[in-house]
């Protein structure tokens, strides 16, 4: 049995509805998913009523952009309450932000002399959590680059022309939204990030998970992940950070978490519960 705990749908950059991905998930013969949509926990509910049909097992979840000495980490927040209202609350902040730098992103762009409408982008991303990818579609849709590539090269990478900072909170309030939502954090794909140093302070913040296998992470990486997961006893999860269509082939099911790395995760979770009803 299975398991592929990293996943996106059109709630936020991924091309899958939260249907299409269960179904492609089915397809797999995967045991369980995660929904871990960029700032947005709104597919879960579809992604979970999809699942119960397929009689696969599905964990909530989300990915939250968030910064530690000025470096952008990813944190994974698995099995928190989508409904918890202090979540719903920072996440739609987040959203806005998100909103606002499209906004942005596209005045730069027109000052390049590239006539890119926010509409455009906004009718095209048609979510709450719009980004950088959504603007690369939109520059290819209407002919301003040949390829997604193209537009991150040209126009959306770090330092070039038309990016925007995002507003990015500390790792320590990520990881304490998603405890207070009931939730674990897990640091996502630490090998991308190079973020090995900020380890030990974000353990001492309440770090609870790694994950060790990932897409980009090679298999030293891995192995690499894992070491510092029993060093630090936090629990190991993994997953293909599947896009849909958006980047090429999907990647569903081609990260298979061994179930057994789940179960550590829901007592992780259930302990994470105890402790919080004794406080
Ligand atoms: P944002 O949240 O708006 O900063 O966008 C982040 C998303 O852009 C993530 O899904 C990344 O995988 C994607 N991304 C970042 N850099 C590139 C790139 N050079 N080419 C394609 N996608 C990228
Ligand atoms: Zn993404
Ligand atoms: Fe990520
Ligand atoms: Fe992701």
């Amino acid at each position: 049995m299975f398991a592929d705990l990293h996943l996106h749908t059109n709630f936020s950059d991924g091309t899958y509805s939260p249907e299409e991905l269960v179904e492609q998930a089915r397809a797999q013969g995967l045991a369980a998913i995660g929904l871990t949509d960029h700032d947005t926990v709104e597919g879960c509910a579809r992604a979970d009523r999809a699942s119960q049909s397929a009689g696969i097992e599905f964990i909530p979840g989300t990915e939250l952009t968030a910064e530690q000495d000025g470096n952008e980490l990813h944190i994974l927040g698995y099995l928190i309450d989508t409904q918890n209202l202090k979540l719903l609350n920072e996440i739609a902040r987040f959203q806005s932000v998100r909103q606002n730098r499209i906004r942005e992103m596209v005045a730069r762009l027109q000052a390049l002399s590239v006539p890119l409408q926010a509409e455009t982008v906004f009718s095209l991303a048609n979510c709450r959590a719009p980004g950088r990818p959504h603007v690369a579609r939109a520059l290819v849709q209407a002919g301003h680059c040949a390829t997604l590539d193209e537009a991150f090269e040209r126009f959306l990478k770090k330092n070039r022309p038309a990016w925007v900072p995002k507003f990015k909170m500390s790792a320590t309030n990520a990881i304490e939204l998603i405890h207070q939502a009931g939730g674990i954090a897990v640091l996502a794909h630490p090998g991308l990030n190079r973020s090995d140093e900020v380890i030990p302070s974000m353990v001492e913040a309440g770090l609870d998970g790694i994950e060790c296998f990932h897409t980009k992470h090679s298999a030293s990486h891995s192995r690499h992940y894992l070491e510092i997961a029993a060093r630090f006893n936090l629990v190991v999860t993994g997953g293909s950070d599947c896009h849909g269509l958006s980047k090429g082939k999907p990647l569903i099911g081609t990260v298979r978490l061994p179930y057994h790395y789940l179960e550590t995760v829901k007592e992780r979770a259930a302990e994470r519960k105890t402790a919080a009803a004794a406080s």
